[in-house]
């Protein structure tokens, strides 16, 4: 490492809050699926920001709309209306085939937007203050309040309780789980359609079908919470569509702008007419045209690059190349995963491994201690994955 480089992380240990162990080094500029370090060290992606850059850095016509947007306007606040947010609303509806949409800051905000909309929707039906959510265990939804709430590891809510209050733990792909937690106090049911930071876990289709049954017998709100798993990466646009079912809200974030901060919750008509109206739910930035015309670039961009045929064509030969991997490596134990979101389970930790190659120009991320997760920008090549299969299978062999 230079100097230079290190200096760099030295001030930033300094100033920033430390509530991240950050891998050492500092990310200055990216091209395709490429990112470059301070001292030009090259490193192919797998992990595209958490799941978020999923056109490849430095696409020219994304970077280009940003630039016409930021001459043009870059905020409005939502006292008024803006072009780019009534485009992108357009294209969420199309691709969601919800109704309504509220574009948010983050993630977590857009779990907040769904929680408050479920409340509402049940307090317009009954009147009652004391509403009950039930969540999955392992599940992962965000760090505010509400999100936090709702998010299985009790290992992140301990310091912070207490919590929002009558939310229900149920087991993820456990149906009969589901069907304990459920109460005439239930106003939803919460998950993602596949785990991301618990480990991936993709639901399974008697599973999802079965809690969706539940929520038409008794007016429960299905809320999925698609901000890693939807978006393209499963290979359908919402990873919902495998499975042949419709939330009432869904949630968004991550690759949604592909790195400018935007999320979104999107519910059915029926929800939107029977839920926040006027006065409920505001946010200053949320929808403002410089994340919005990036979601509308999106779109475009999806559908001009093929992004969804990229995912489908090249899945088989992704999970054949990590099913190689756990053949040769006993220390790998299972591979679960649904198009460009997959996991190899390892018996071990896998820090040593991702610190390895990031030392031999791969970046990847775990989910959970023992789990490395494959999420790269939709964008890569078969050599692309020749490439990060070489390197980690090197950094096993050397590691364990
Ligand atoms: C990342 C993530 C969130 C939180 O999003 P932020 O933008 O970090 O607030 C919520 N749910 C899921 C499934 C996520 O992967």
């Amino acid at each position: 490492m230079s100097k230079l480089m290190k200096e760099y992380i030295e001030e930033a240990e300094k100033d920033l809050l430390h509530t991240y162990n950050r891998y050492q080094i500092v990310l200055d500029h990216g091209n395709g699926v490429h990112l470059y370090d301070t001292d030009e060290k090259e490193y192919l992606d797998f992990a595209a920001g958490i799941a978020v850059f999923a056109l490849g850095y430095r696409n020219k016509k994304y970077n280009d709309a940003l630039k016409d947007q930021i001459d043009k306007l870059i905020h409005t606040s939502n006292y008024y209306y803006n072009v780019p947010a009534i485009d992108a609303a357009k294209k969420f509806k199309k691709a969601s085939g919800m109704d309504r949409v509220f574009f948010t800051n983050s993630g977590a905000e857009a779990i907040e937007g769904a929680i408050k909309t479920a409340k509402k929707y049940a307090f317009l039906k009954d009147g009652k203050k004391d509403h009950e959510i039930i969540a999955m265990d392992h599940s992962f939804h965000g760090r505010t309040y509400g999100a936090l709430s709702v998010t299985g590891n009790p290992k992140y809510r301990e310091a912070f309780e207490p919590m929002i209050g009558n939310i229900r733990f149920a087991k993820m792909n456990d149906i009969e789980s589901v069907k304990a937690n459920i109460t005439d106090k239930t106003c939803a049911i919460i998950f993602e359609t596949v785990q991301g930071e618990g480990g991936i876990y993709p639901a399974e289709i008697t599973f999802i079908k079965e809690v969706e049954k539940l929520c038409r017998q008794k007016d429960i709100l299905l809320i999925l919470d698609e901000i890693q798993c939807g978006m393209g990466r499963s290979g359908k646009m919402f990873a919902f569509e495998h499975y042949g079912v419709k939330p009432d809200i869904v949630t968004s974030a991550k690759a949604l702008g592909c790195g400018v901060p935007v999320g979104a919750f999107a519910m059915t008509e029926k929800v939107g007419a029977h839920s926040l109206c006027a006065g409920d739910h505001g946010s200053t930035y949320g929808g403002n045209p410089l994340a919005c015309r990036a979601v509308s670039t999106v779109f475009d961009l999806f559908s001009e690059m093929g992004i969804l045929g990229n995912v489908n064509k090249l899945t088989p030969y992704l999970e054949g190349k990590l099913d190689a991997l756990k053949d040769e490596f006993p220390v790998i134990t299972k591979r679960r995963g649904l198009g460009f979101m997959q996991g190899l389970e390892f018996s071990k930790p896998v820090g040593p491994v991702i610190n390895k190659a990031l030392e031999k120009g791969l970046i990847i991320i775990n989910a959970g201690t023992n789990i490395l997760r494959f999420v790269p920008p939709l964008v890569i090549t078969k050599d692309d994955i020749d490439k990060m299969y070489a390197i980690l299978s090197e950094c096993i062999k050397e590691t364990y």
